[in-house]
């Protein structure tokens, strides 16, 4: 295939590419700047298949940046900016970087928390004499980019993403929204992360405007959807309560699609999307699928509220063992091939019938419409009883009083492990008396946390997701 830019600068080069804190660039436009871009990068001499990392925000800067690397066929190695310099020293390392390129909107700070060895800033890149460079084609059967994604044992592993998994992926979405040209996608999600990243290639693929932000503010968003033509906006769990928090008027009547991913969503936030006519389509994916595997139709999203969907057009779900609660296994085209030099971890990841072992736990309805239930590896025991935290994190999400509510274990002597619970709240009186009713009104006796721990804040990761990791460090209130 011909580069998608390139391909999509000669279809519809007037049509606006980037809306950028209120620049607008056109196609014909981006291909330009992004044209100048990859000659000095081609000045550095980075070739076909070369690894060369991106640490960047959600600037223009990294925009084409990420388009020029794409001109010259490089594999782009997404860094999350919020990592600390021994894993981004791992990741650099491991996949083997030649350039790391750096945005000019980071602080010095953030920057030297990358090894500088590899380190070319936007200023060292002026000072490069430029070269030509004849734009490479997409093949299908390449690795187009690295994201890192960290499982709760061991290292970091480096998903390996062809174009054709980038290509699946963008097709079945378009297949499940309609997408058409009149269609603009808001991402303020990080471009390093595959809900971001997979906007940017949606954009060109499908020839629709992109409304790139910086960074996630409720306010700035509401104001946005309420006054531009954005039809689509991706959001996850967190982002959504905190725009819910910030709606003071319906959002412009093209708005169609709350597109919502990447974590456990809990009824009471649907319900309210429903009051204030959000039409939120909720979603199930990750990293290795490149974007959402399973996502609900628009005309579906009230009928199936809480559940992720149907498999997309190209992709296949299956419960092991079937008619059951068990773990989600898929087969999809867009599944990545690989993890980077680590294939028999990834092998290992697999059924001896070939389907991918997703880790999670779900089931299908009648229909075939999944419920995710949680991670097999956040299950535990108690009493011989499997306990699944995101089943009563979503029970004790129905109180107005809990902002967020995370279920954990510990040791225990007489059950083997018993759920205990991290929680936020508003109301400084809560009392535990009153947690302990509503969870033993709604749920099993073993399943109600035996002690709520009162916390100021849920560290989390940069797409949004509360790390379960560092719970036992955090200074908490006993209720
Ligand atoms: P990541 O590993 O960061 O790519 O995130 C993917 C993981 O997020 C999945 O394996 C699930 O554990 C979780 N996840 C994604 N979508 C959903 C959903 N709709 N419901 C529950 N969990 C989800
Ligand atoms: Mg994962």
């Amino acid at each position: 295939m011909e580069n998608w830019l390139n391909k999509r600068a000669q279809l519809s080069p007037q049509k606006t590419a980037i809306v950028y804190q209120g620049q607008r660039f056109s196609f014909a436009q981006v291909a330009q700047k992004v044209h100048q871009q990859a000659q000095l990068l081609q000045g550095l001499n980075i070739k076909n298949q070369d690894r060369v990392a991106i640490f960047g925000t959600n600037s223009l800067e990294t925009y084409y940046n990420i388009l020029a690397l794409q001109q010259l066929g490089a594999i782009i190695v997404f860094l999350n900016i919020r990592l600390a310099p021994n894993e981004l020293a791992y990741q650099i390392e491991n996949a083997q970087v030649k350039f790391c390129l750096v945005d000019s909107t980071l602080t010095d700070s953030a920057i030297s928390q990358v090894p500088q060895v590899h380190l070319i800033s936007r200023q060292q890149l002026k000072e490069v004499a430029p070269k030509s460079y004849t734009p490479a084609a997409v093949d299908l059967a390449q690795v187009a980019s690295i994201m890192y994604t960290s499982g709760t044992t061991g290292q970091p592993k480096g998903v390996l993403q062809t174009w054709g998994n980038h290509w699946s992926s963008a097709i079945n979405t378009l297949l499940n929204f309609e997408v058409t040209s009149q269609d603009a996608w808001l991402c303020t999600v990080p471009l390093f992360h595959i809900s971001g990243f997979s906007i940017l290639l949606r954009s060109l693929i499908y020839g629709i405007t992109l409304y790139l932000e910086p960074h996630f503010d409720a306010q700035k968003c509401q104001q946005l959807l309420v006054k531009e033509p954005i039809t689509i906006f991706s959001v996850v769990p967190t982002m959504l309560k905190q725009l819910l928090e910030k709606h003071t008027q319906p959002y412009n009547s093209h708005f169609r699609i709350m597109f919502l991913g990447g974590g456990p969503i809990d009824l009471p936030t649907l319900k309210s999307c429903q009051k204030y006519q959000i039409p939120t389509i909720q979603s199930y994916g990750m990293t290795e699928t490149c974007s959402n595997v399973a996502a609900l139709k628009p005309e579906d999203a009230l009928r199936k509220l809480g559940s992720s969907g149907q498999a997309l057009f190209s992709n296949q779900l299956r419960i092991d063992p079937p008619n059951s609660v068990g773990e989600i296994q898929l087969q999809s085209p867009a599944l990545a091939v690989g993890y980077w030099h680590n294939q028999e971890l990834y092998q290992s990841k697999f059924t001896a019938d070939g389907w991918y072992k997703t880790g999670d736990v779900g089931y299908l309805d009648a229909e075939n419409f999944l419920f995710v239930k949680g991670r097999i590896d956040q299950m535990f025991i108690s009493g011989g009883e499997n306990i699944f935290p995101l089943e009563i994190e979503n029970v004790y999400s129905q109180l107005p009083s809990i902002q967020d509510f995370v279920v954990t274990h510990k040791k225990d002597a007489l059950y083997g492990a018993v759920p205990i619970a991290y929680f936020t709240s508003s109301d400084r009186n809560l009392q535990r008396q009153v947690l302990q009713n509503f969870g033993r009104q709604h749920l099993a006796h073993y399943k109600v946390p035996v002690e709520f721990r009162q916390i100021q804040q849920f560290p989390r990761t940069a797409s949004g997701k509360i790390q379960r990791t560092a719970l036992p460090t955090l200074k908490f209130k006993l209720l």
